[in-house]
């Protein structure tokens, strides 16, 4: 066993390993294929029998029923699928991927080790990094850290310099959309905003290019009826599409030959009437740009931009670089796209454990840590990590309202907000709604829409599963205070402090982090220790 830390990036679409070389410099490892990126594509083939990748990938034409595709869209819910008589969740399916991941990458770069850096989108809420842990335990690994793709992003282009810059990190990937504002300095990267579009993605300029071609498939055929309606017809050219698109980066027209009945047609598409076709996709990453932007210039007024890192495979289309250079102004600076996040989580993995061993052995820089904060040691200066909290938070309370059954309307109070400096600590009062109450029920929200929504329906629960009562209260009257402190540490784990003063009672509660319970990941881990790999 050595002292590596693999680096992943489990991404909706492709994943990609890394570690640290014998020079020193971070590497991605190629896959079975020999390929850098894996699809994220699980084929269960029998029971005990899986597939992971490319071949995944080609099995969804042939046996959809069976093969798991975008299941970190899922991440942090309770969906889950039924596979040859085994119920798997996002986690499993994920630790799926992440053990075939490791398996080779053992394999191929010789380097024993079960630790493992896993990167997460830096919107993800606590539920969903939880979920992303739970997975590589579930995979026999040791998750070491999760780290956010941005951050890792900006590691894997080196931070160490000596200027303080603000970075702009747009990431776009096969799923989804994100971008961060984050400000690096001697010693320290502090993320300043972050803002996306979790549903937006290359899937989407791919349903594009699917509709365009199909369009020119039935006016060149003539055709009335629409092929695609055919699923043989649908599939094929569902295939053709993502290769037809990626050629489009690279040449200005290309042709793709289809065939529905006995009508065989080749069809041309140039790259302008693809960017045509998709412009209002680019406009709409354009205008979450803006408003991170505009969020980060709130906190920090003044703020430029002085780099951009372009980061996902979709960034590899022409129209966003020059998007973003005509529209915004920006020039870019490119990082290795599909392969820079995973870069990035092995610097930081092998960079903490640096770290972890300076404290064992009283290094004196290790001292002045405060316990909020995460350092690690990059080269030999020490780096570290400020984020903003992802989701807003809130307890819910209710207000009077005649219209309402029992006249009162439940509303959740964010008291925490999106964006937020973390760590932080916030003090909030409520009040008792009626006479001689002894009981207080307690429900925490996390945001679960774009924008914030006090409706309790449109945030996520993550009161702990035991529920949060504030029991033994005197009868309280009406108007009585009830006082909260909400503590959220650097890593963004949320504590939240109920209190009564002339009883004193108290409850401190942790947010509910997870879906899963760790009988559930010891459970899951077993079932996954028990399969392998088709040869
Ligand atoms: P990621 O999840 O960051 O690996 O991004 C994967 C997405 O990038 C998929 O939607 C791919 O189709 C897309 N992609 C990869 N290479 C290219 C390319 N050359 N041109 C356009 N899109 C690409």
């Amino acid at each position: 066993m050595t002292n590596q830390v693999f680096g992943i990036d489990l991404g909706t679409t492709y994943s990609a390993i890394a570690y640290i070389n014998d020079f020193g410099n971070a590497e991605v490892l190629r896959n079975r294929e020999g390929d850098e990126t894996t699809p994220s594509v699980v084929f269960f083939e029998s029971e005990t029998n899986f597939v992971v990748g490319k071949e995944a990938k080609n099995a969804i034409l042939v046996n959809q029923d069976a093969t798991v595709s975008l299941i970190k869209r899922h991440m942090g819910t309770a969906f889950t699928q039924q596979f040859f008589g085994t119920a798997f969740g996002p986690e499993g399916i994920s630790a799926i991927i992440l053990k075939d991941l490791v398996d080779y990458a053992k394999e191929a770069s010789g380097v024993d080790t079960d630790k493992v850096v896993i990167t997460v989108p830096a919107y993800f809420g606590l539920a969903e990094k939880e979920a992303t842990r739970q997975a590589g335990v579930a995979a026999g690994l040791d998750v070491v850290g999760i780290v956010t793709e941005p951050v890792a992003a900006a590691l894997s282009v080196g931070i160490t310099g000596e200027e303080t810059r603000t970075l702009f990190v747009y990431d776009l990937g096969g799923g989804t959309f994100d971008c961060t504002v984050m400000r690096v300095s001697p010693g320290v990267i502090e993320v300043i905003g972050i803002d996306g579009n979790r549903l937006l993605g290359g899937a989407d300029w791919d349903a594009r290019l699917f509709a365009l071609l199909n369009e020119k498939f039935i006016a060149q055929a003539g055709l009335d009826d629409d092929p695609t309606t055919d699923e043989d017809f649908a599939q094929d050219l569902m295939t053709k599409v993502e290769e037809t698109k990626k050629t489009l980066s690279s040449r200005e027209r290309t042709s793709v030959t289809l065939r529905f009945g006995d009508t065989l047609e080749k069809v041309e598409v140039t790259r302008a009437e693809f960017e045509e076709a998709t412009r209002t996709l680019v406009d709409q990453t354009l205008e979450i740009a803006r408003r991170a932007l505009d969020t980060a210039r709130e906190k920090q007024p003044g703020l430029e931009i002085d780099d951009v890192l372009l980061v996902g495979g979709s960034s590899r289309m022409p129209v966003i670089e020059k998007s973003l250079q005509n529209e915004l102004g920006w020039t870019l600076r490119k990082t290795e796209l599909d392969l820079a996040v995973a870069k990035g989580a092995a610097i930081y993995g092998n960079a903490g454990l640096a770290f972890a061993e300076t404290i064992a052995s009283g290094d004196s820089s290790a001292d002045d840590l405060g316990t909020d904060e995460k350092k690690f040691l990059l080269g030999t200066s020490t780096v570290e990590i400020r984020n903003v909290l992802s989701r807003s938070l809130g307890v819910q309370f209710v207000r009077r309202d005649p219209a309402a059954p029992n006249g009162w309307t439940p509303y959740v109070d964010f008291s925490a907000h999106g964006n937020d400096s973390l760590p932080l600590d916030a003090v909030f009062q409520g009040s008792t709604v009626s006479d001689g109450t002894t009981e207080l029920e307690i429900h925490i929200f996390e945001q679960n829409s774009p924008v914030e929504n006090e409706a309790p329906s449109e945030n996520r629960e993550v009161t702990p599963p035991e529920g949060a009562v504030l029991r033994n209260l005197p009868h309280l009257s009406a108007d009585s205070t009830i006082e909260f402190e909400l503590h959220i540490d650097a890593e963004g784990h949320a504590t939240l402090t109920a209190y009564e003063p002339t009883s004193a009672q108290r409850i401190e509660m942790h947010v509910s982090l997870a879906v899963l319970q760790d009988e559930d990941v010891q459970q899951l881990k077993q079932t996954i220790a028990g399969m392998t790999r088709s040869a």
